[in-house]
Parts: C-alpha cells; sequence; structure tokens
C-alpha cells in the first residue's frame, strides 16, 4: 500500500508544468510552471509553514500544545494550521477587516482562531494587526509568535525543498528563475540555491506599483514614505522583511494591478492553470521581459497560489467591471 502518514507528507514534489499559449506562439523561450497550488493547503507556504513550526518545535519557541499566533489572512494561516491539526497546537491569525470573509471563514474551517483589526489606523496604533499580533505573541500562555516576514526559516524551507526540486527537475538547466515577491522567503531562498549551483542563473523578482522593493534593491535606499497601497494581493512590501539577501536577486519587475489580474484571467483561460493573482503578475512580468530572453533559455516562473481564494475579485467579471480592467 502506498500512503502518506498525514497530510503533511504531502507537502511539496509539485508539478512543473509547460506553458504553451498564455505568452504567445512568438516567446523566445522555454517557461516552465512550478505549481505550488498542488500542496495540501493550495499554496507554496505550506513548506515555509512546516519548516518555521519543525524549527521553533527543534530549540523549545513552541511547546507541546502550544499556541501558534501570527498576523496572516491567507496562505501562511492556512499551512500553519494544517501543521497544527497534526501537531496538537492551536492557532490564532489576525487579520484586518480589509480582508474578504471568506478568507476568515477558510481559516475558521480548519480549526484556527481569527481576530479581525480595523485597517484605518497607522502600524504603531495598539489596534492594528501588527501590534495586536505581537502583544498576542507576548501575552498568550505558551504562545509562539511566528512572524513570517524575519523568521529565516521561511527562506530556508526554499533552500531546502523547492529550489533542490526544481534543479531536479530542469537537470540543473535552468537559466532564470522568476517567482513573486512579499516576505522574500521564496525569491531569496530559491536564489541561494540556484546561486550556490550555478551564478549564471538569474535571479528575478516581481514586484508591484506600491510597494518599495525594486527601489530598494536598486539604490540602497530606504523610503517607506513612498509606498502606498495597491490592490494587488500577496506581493510587494513597505518594509525590508529579514528574510531577504538582495545580493542574490539580479532584478526586480514591477507588475501593474490590472495586468497582473487580467494574465491570472488568461493564464486560468488559456492553460487550464487556475492560480492566484501573484501568478498573474508574475506572468505579465515574462513579456514585459520578453526582449531578455533567447530560444536557449529555461525560465522557471514559480505559482504562489490558487485562484479558488480569488472568485470574489480577479476572477469576478462585475468586480472586474467596476476596477474598469473588463
Ligand atoms: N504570492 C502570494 C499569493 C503570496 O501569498 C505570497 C506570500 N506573501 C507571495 C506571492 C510572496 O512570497 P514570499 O512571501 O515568499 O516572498
Amino acid at each position: 500500500m502506498k500512503y502518506a502518514e498525514n497530510i503533511l507528507e504531502t507537502i511539496g514534489n509539485t508539478p512543473l508544468v509547460k506553458l504553451n499559449k498564455v505568452l504567445g506562439d512568438d516567446f523566445p523561450a522555454l517557461v516552465l510552471a512550478k505549481v505550488e497550488t498542488f500542496n495540501p493547503g493550495n499554496s507554496v507556504k505550506d513548506r515555509m509553514a512546516l519548516k518555521m513550526i519543525e524549527d521553533a518545535e527543534k530549540d523549545g519557541r513552541l511547546k507541546p500544545g502550544g499556541t501558534i499566533i501570527e498576523g496572516t489572512s491567507g496562505n501562511t494561516g492556512m499551512g500553519l494550521a494544517l501543521a497544527a491539526i497534526v501537531k496538537g497546537y492551536k492557532c490564532i491569525f489576525v487579520t484586518n477587516s480589509k480582508q474578504s470573509k471568506e478568507k476568515n471563514d477558510i481559516l475558521k474551517a480548519v480549526g484556527a482562531e481569527v481576530i479581525v483589526c480595523p485597517t484605518d489606523v497607522t502600524p504603531e496604533d495598539p489596534r492594528s494587526y501588527y501590534s495586536v499580533s505581537k502583544r498576542l505573541g507576548e501575552e498568550t500562555e505558551n504562545g509562539w509568535y511566528v512572524n513570517q516576514y524575519d523568521n529565516l526559516s521561511n527562506r530556508v524551507a526554499h533552500y531546502e525543498t523547492t529550489a533542490p526540486e526544481i534543479w531536479e527537475q530542469t537537470e540543473g538547466k535552468l537559466t532564470h528563475f522568476v517567482a513573486g515577491a512579499g516576505t522574500g522567503g521564496t525569491v531569496t531562498g530559491c536564489g541561494q540555491f540556484f546561486k550556490e549551483k550555478n551564478p549564471d542563473i538569474k535571479i528575478i523578482g516581481i514586484d508591484t506599483y506600491g510597494s518599495i522593493l525594486k527601489e530598494y534593491h536598486e539604490t540602497g535606499e530606504f523610503h517607506p514614505e513612498k509606498a502606498h497601497s495597491y490592490v494587488t494581493e500577496g506581493i510587494g512590501e513597505d518594509i525590508i522583511p529579514l528574510n531577504y539577501d538582495m545580493s542574490v536577486i539580479d532584478h526586480f519587475e514591477k507588475v501593474t494591478d490590472k495586468d497582473g489580474a487580467v494574465f491570472a484571467r488568461k493564464l486560468a483561460k488559456e492553460e487550464g492553470i487556475f492560480c492566484g493573482y501573484s501568478a498573474g503578475s508574475a506572468i505579465a512580468a515574462l513579456l514585459q521581459m520578453k526582449d531578455q530572453f533567447t530560444k536557449d533559455d529555461v525560465v522557471v516562473v514559480l505559482l504562489h497560489d490558487h485562484g479558488s481564494r480569488y472568485v470574489g475579485k480577479i476572477y469576478n467579471d462585475e468586480w472586474m467591471k467596476g476596477m474598469g480592467w473588463l
């Protein structure tokens, strides 16, 4: 009999799928999508959630029967919740009122307690999502505040699993790695692995307008006041999380909110690959950079999460019309 001992054993070993239509007939390179929706929580974040928990167990930050606390409304919460169920922990997730009810309901469905904070307050305000998650981490008995931004187990998960899988699947032939950048875990962990194997592999992070990542990478200057709100989900930051090692990233490409949405829809309709907003941003970025690729290139683009989380937004025609994008 062939079975997994529990759901956590099914994390990873996701497929690499050739893109055939969405980039057009004349796209010069071979483009392979690492489709992370095949993870049990439907996103790449299952990998880092499990790694963060395992590392915290090892060094005693997380104790038996403890409570896992994180500021998340989405994929990281799902990954943490699945691991918590199998390993016997409680989860409290702090989210903000901007998030859709469905997202909170999904986390509750897998046993998490969800606390909703107001969005219209500064990060320093005691009611903010940042302040509340930090305070709960300190006050909750046997509690552990995960902090995916500065917790380096995040990028190590990608160095140890995501990147080696891609290396093996491409037989070491990839020339470019492209991934959306938020906490920086995916692009840095994979980037570190690939640069060690072959420094000529180009590492490209996908950013969005309103975020400060690209400017920081290019100038080394940190200007959080230049950040502004945007619609794209999962990528871009107004801080520089500790998970970044900017030296392994060759380039950040910015994509508009509209193009990310439009290309996520095209990816679903033209390839049958139903993924989230940041996957659309990554596809749009490849087209923006088309002239930089040649016929000998093997480009791996990582698709972070599943489209089902976005049916009320980018996959909803009324929402798209409301944005003026359809
Ligand atoms: N896309 C989606 C949908 C995400 O949830 C995230 C995580 N914030 C990212 C991209 C970026 O990944 P990372 O945090 O590893 O940089």
